[in-house]
């Protein structure tokens, strides 16, 4: 089979592969489409910690699959289509317990500390099948789009840890394919006001066509004029910039919620927050990483009852031998979501 393989910064390369089989309890998806994530592209640039010692993984973690080999009766069927959650844990610590298997220590996940999905066909372990991460799809449902599942599981628990409601005045910092998906997610809610700050013109511009309602370079003073007296009921930051989590603090109205969403390099560098600002206006800020098996079955409920369409984030659809081209298009800050279908 072919695969795409992580073989040093800057170099994924279509190698071929024997195809996996499945032991016990195990199930092998033929991939039918796996969307490019930013992970992905730091994967591809050598910068992503788990990529340390990863020379020859195969990344991916998006991903919508057909059943094609099984272990034993592992509950999956041959020839269901079925979308992965990509994320697993030890099964039995704190975290895993409470099905917050995005922060196990010992965190497991396609694509990241094993073989991913850019591949045409993957293996999916015993302790994923087990925990219930594969999620039958109806026929009929768009793979593409139904990959998409785990960003927007992603924002949604942004979305969630900020309570976002009706009448909300709502910010997202950054317009990446993750700040749509909190404008679209802000939009579902039934915010008042839907204001995006984003240095790159065009994103502004394509914000705006996903529901926000005004959209703004990075000057401050002109945010803060839009945004008004009261302040932002809602601030989600999805952008690694340590500005921008500072000025969260600052358009937060009292009672204001704020999640970091996105982390910040790891360069030693730390951010000088006002915490006055979180005691006096008592604020609550979250934070949040990552996706659940519950948020992916949420994500995917709210894209297959067309409550939300992805749809129009998916900037091009490509095969593995276009991989190259592929991550130069999802780099390039042009596209939005870039899907692979191997
Ligand atoms: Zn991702
Ligand atoms: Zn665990």
């Amino acid at each position: 089979m072919k695969a795409l393989v992580y073989r040093g910064p800057g170099a994924l390369v279509v190698e071929e592969r024997p195809k996996p089989h499945a032991g016990e309890g195990e199930v092998v998806l033929h991939v039918d489409a796996c969307s490019i994530c930013g992970t992905d592209l730091r994967v591809a640039s050598g910068t992503h910690r788990a990529y340390a010692n990863g020379l020859g993984r195969v990344p991916g973690h998006e991903v919508v699959g057909t059943v094609v080999e099984v272990g034993g009766d592992v509950g999956a069927k041959l020839g269901e289509q079925v979308f992965v959650a990509p994320n697993y844990g030890c099964g039995h610590c704190r975290a895993c317990r409470r099905g917050l298997v995005n922060l196990c220590e010992d965190l497991r996940a396609i694509g990241i500390t094993e073989d991913g999905a850019f591949a045409e066909y993957m293996l999916l372990r015993r302790d994923l099948v087990v925990q219930g991460n594969l999620i039958k799809l109806a026929p009929g449902v768009d793979p593409d789009e139904a990959a998409l599942a785990e960003p927007l599981a992603c924002a949604l628990r942004g979305s969630r840890a900020c309570h976002t409601s009706e009448e909300d005045i709502v910010v997202v910092y950054g317009a990446g394919p993750i700040g749509l998906f909190h404008v679209c997610l802000a939009r579902l809610a039934g915010a008042a006001a839907i204001i995006v700050c984003e240095p790159n013109a065009e994103r502004r511009e394509r914000a705006l066509g996903f529901g926000a309602t005004e959209a703004f370079g990075t000057d401050f003073g002109e945010l803060r004029r839009a945004v008004g007296h009261d302040g932002a009921d809602v601030v989600i930051v999805a952008t690694s910039v340590a500005s921008a989590q500072r000025e969260a603090l600052q358009l937060a109205a009292t009672s204001g919620r704020v999640n970091f969403f996105a982390g910040l390099p790891r360069d030693g560098s730390s951010v000088e927050l006002d915490t006055n600002l979180v005691h006096y206006k008592e604020l609550v800020v979250t934070g949040t990483t990552g996706s659940t098996n519950e948020s992916c079955r949420a994500a995917l409920d709210l894209i297959i009852d067309g409550q939300l369409k992805t749809a129009p984030l998916i900037s091009a659809r490509m095969g593995l031998a276009s991989a190259q081209k592929a991550f130069d298009l999802a780099g390039s800050g042009q596209a939005l979501k870039v899907v692979i279908e191997p």
